[in-house]
């Protein structure tokens, strides 16, 4: 049967030989049947033409392992898994390669990876090397323990305390937040029910200091959910090498840590069109985050993808495909009501006298949330010398927090000079209408 199949295959390809399919059919039957120089030498051809054909290389991969030309093998496969980083068939070739090649701590490390992926996995020689004793449930205690130490190097995983009750204004952006991501994670039947498709993040842009990071907290805070906050100049300075790796082990404990805001800072990073980074992304680690937002290989439901950049031109547009950050969020500096509720936020439990809320926000244009944090934290160390000086507690009063007004200076100005400039040159679709509104530039 396998050899009359062979043989018709054969006979097909004398009439198209460049027909790459029918090759690699040919070249599948022949491995299964064992014949590894047959198949090898129809692989080769293929590779000819194709020199980065992935199904090739992994069928040369499976026969030099066969062959025991591990080291071969392990070439062949580092270079596949660069291309397809979540399949677990080659991770697992991978490790075993690399075992009988006697480099276990690499071993150790791919075999990790094909755990996550899929924590039922189960390999008697790995396990035997790698993870003792084999048994389904030892799986899950090993995955606990990868987990825990992925934790740790993040340390920034925390169950925030403040919600949307701590962040003052932003009363737009708190109602997107809610109806786009809030709701379909606590009623996901209703939406289905209507057909609307469930996923996707958010992008918050804007001018620095004007609470898109404290938001982020909030919402994970205002849903009870875990907090996982990466910089991802992070991933490229402390993870350079493993970047790819380090981003989908970040995406798995979100997805185990289930509901939790995944929240990436400093996204512009990513920016294929940066020039004046010290170093960007490169197109594999921006190709792996796509991926990891599609969540194909794996399913994203629980998790809440929040995304903040103060420079959103530098994104490649194709970061705001449906499903993937579909919704982009000007975050603006406060208005004058913003302004007074972020000041009863920040002075909130702390010694106050009455203070003129309403005249401290009208005399604070421009300032920014972490402008105004300033003036509070100026402030206190003043109320704290005199507190000092007198021998007894002073409440704070609208004249101190004025005096401190004058010490600082708003920082939102600056921003608007760059974003202006894209706004009326680079609006691709209206993106960045608000901005115009904002500086009350007629479209
Ligand atoms: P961004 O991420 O936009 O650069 P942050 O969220 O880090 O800004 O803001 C810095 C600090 O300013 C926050 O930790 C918070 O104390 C304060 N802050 C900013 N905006 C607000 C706000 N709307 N409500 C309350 N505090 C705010």
């Amino acid at each position: 049967m396998q050899e009359e199949l062979i043989q018709n295959l054969r006979e097909a390809l004398k009439l198209s030989p460049q027909n790459i399919p029918l090759r690699l059919t040919l070249a599948e039957a022949l491995l299964g049947n064992n014949r590894m120089q047959e198949a090898e030498a129809e692989y080769k051809v293929v590779l000819e033409s194709e020199p980065q054909n992935i199904q090739a290389k992994a069928g040369l991969s499976k026969i030099y392992f066969a062959q025991e030309k591990y080291s071969t093998a392990i070439v062949i496969l580092e270079d596949l898994i660069e291309l397809k980083p979540n399949d677990v068939s080659l991770l697992m070739l991978l490790s075993r390669s690399l075992l009988r090649n006697d480099e276990k701590s690499k071993a150790m490390d791919y075999y990790k990876r094909a755990l996550q992926l899929n924590p039922a996995l189960l390999d008697e020689e790995l396990d035997q090397y790698l993870r003792k004793p084999a048994a389904p449930p030892q799986a899950q205690g090993e995955m606990e323990q990868l987990l825990e130490s992925i934790e740790e190097e993040v340390r920034s995983m925390e169950r925030p305390t403040v919600n949307f009750d701590d962040v003052g204004g932003m009363q737009k952006v708190k109602d997107e937040i809610k109806i786009k991501i809030i709701q379909p994670l606590l009623h996901p039947e209703l939406y289905k029910a209507y057909g609307k498709k469930v996923g996707g993040g958010i992008l918050l842009y804007g001018p620095p200091g004007c609470g898109k990071t404290h938001l982020a907290r909030a919402t994970a805070g205002q849903i009870n959910a875990s907090f996982i906050s990466v910089g991802i100049h992070d991933v490229l300075d402390m993870w350079s090498g493993q970047s790819e790796r380090k981003l989908h082990e970040l995406f798995e404990l979100a997805r185990r840590r289930t509901p939790c805001v995944l929240f990436f800072d400093e996204i512009d990073a990513l920016g294929a069109s940066r020039s004046d980074m010290r170093h960007s992304a490169n197109k594999t680690l921006i190709n792996q985050f796509l991926t990891e937002m599609d969540g194909l290989d794996s399913s994203n439901e629980g998790v809440l993808i929040l995304g903040a950049t103060n420079a959103p031109w530098h994104l490649d547009a194709a970061f705001r495909r449906p499903g993937r950050f579909d919704r982009i969020i000007f975050v603006q500096p406060p208005d004058v009501e913003g302004r007074n509720s972020i000041l009863k936020i920040l002075l909130k439990e702390k010694p106050v006298d009455s203070i003129d809320y309403a005249a401290l926000a009208k005399q604070t244009p421009d300032f920014s949330g972490a402008d105004l944090r300033a003036v509070v934290d100026v402030t206190i160390e003043d109320k704290l010398r005199e507190s000092f000086d007198k021998g007894i507690p002073q409440p704070i009063r609208t004249k101190d927090l004025q005096a401190a007004i004058k010490q600082i200076k708003p920082s939102t100005k600056e921003w608007f000079n760059t974003a202006r400039n894209y706004a009326l040159y680079a609006n691709d679709s209206g993106l960045y209408d608000e901005i115009l509104e904002y500086l009350k530039i007629k479209k």
